[in-house]
């Protein structure tokens, strides 16, 4: 028995492709309701307290997301609220959507922009994004919802950041929030180094890259991730990690007693660490056991799991690191994009 177990099932996918994506690409499935069903009743027996959600790409893609809301809530324990993340696909299309948003007492949801319009409707893989995150920026302060932006960073758009900074003056958003009673925010990052966004290792920032954050956006990223400098939010050069883990001989577990899984729409089962990609593996609800994928889960056997307990993380970095690079990264998610490559070689 686990203490308690989450489930998010890939029923629908999503409507962009954002090139930082960290759970990847693949095509969008159209899973039914008996299915959502099927995957509640495999990990029930496992827990006392089941968390059952309709997606970990975009919630609230498909039409019937009121009635998904409300299935997802009877097949779990837990009633969680709405997460800060939404459908900026749906609410510029769907008039009712905000108000039921709203309806659930959901007072922030986050965007997220990549400079102007060429850059963001780039990175989100879709045209028409950036005029889109506008207008949905719109809806949620007229219904009393602040917005908060988060920015991907790197080498291609780190000098789009004072157009970010004029966008955000111009609208006046922290005033707009305040007004409701809300607050207004925002912060930067460079993500992980995992599913899409690892193929944007070469552009990666580096710390000269830093002095070029314009001044409010630190302010409002400082603030968001309760940090005092840049260097804390965007981490450590690769190569004082390497340098720092060169020497580390140390192994690790992956298994928690509350573990969170994702499946995808064939129902393969994936650890929610990294990107779900076959070395994270446990098994598929449709041909094996469900008592055997909890147990390769337990034991650590998908081979991502297995090569962190077994392998020294000195022999991942040197397998896979480069003492060179000058690229920032938080050291867990350096340790992630080393074993992910190392799972592949
Ligand atoms: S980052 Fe989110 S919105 Fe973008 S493609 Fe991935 S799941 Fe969709």
């Amino acid at each position: 028995m686990f203490t308690s177990i989450t489930v998010c099932l890939d029923m629908f996918g999503c409507p962009n492709r954002c090139k930082h994506c960290w759970v990847g690409h693949s095509p969008n499935g159209n899973l039914k309701n008996d299915d959502l069903k099927f995957l509640a009743e495999k990990f029930r027996p496992f827990t006392n307290c089941l968390t059952v959600y309709d997606w970990y790409r975009e919630p609230d893609y498909k039409d019937n997301y009121k009635e998904l809301w409300d299935l997802c809530n009877s097949l779990s324990d837990t009633h969680e609220k709405h997460f800060e993340l939404i459908s900026v696909w749906r609410i510029v299309r769907d008039k009712e959507y905000v108000k039921w948003l709203s309806s659930l007492g959901l007072n922030a949801a986050q965007l997220t922009l990549f400079g102007g319009q060429e850059k963001t409707d780039y990175y989100t893989g879709r045209e028409n994004a950036y005029n889109e995150i506008l207008e949905a920026i719109e809806i949620l302060v007229e219904n009393r919802i602040s917005p908060r932006i988060q920015v991907f960073v790197n080498k291609d758009n780190i000098d789009e950041l004072p157009f970010i900074e004029n966008l955000i003056k111009s609208l006046d958003l922290e005033n707009r929030c305040k007004s409701f009673g809300g607050e207004f925010s925002l912060f930067l990052h460079q993500g992980s180094c995992d599913g899409e966004n690892e193929k944007l290792y070469a552009i990666r920032v580096t710390s000269d890259d830093l002095h070029k954050i314009p001044q409010t956006l630190a302010k409002y990223t400082l603030k968001h991730f309760n940090k005092t400098n840049m260097e804390e939010v965007f981490g450590k050069t690769e190569q004082v990690l390497y340098e720092e883990l060169i020497n580390d001989n140390s192994t690790a577990s992956y298994v928690s007693d509350t573990p969170v899984f994702y499946i995808d729409k064939e129902f393969n089962v994936y650890p929610n660490v990294t990107t779900p990609e076959v070395a994270w593996v446990l098994g598929n609800l449709k041909t094996d056991k469900i008592e055997t994928v909890l147990e390769n889960y337990a034991e650590s056997k998908s081979v991502a799991q297995h090569t962190r307990l077994t392998v020294p993380l000195c022999n991942i970095v040197q397998s896979q690191g480069d003492c060179k690079s000058q690229r920032l990264f938080a050291k867990g998610d350096y340790i992630e994009y080393l074993l992910n490559k190392y799972c592949r070689k």
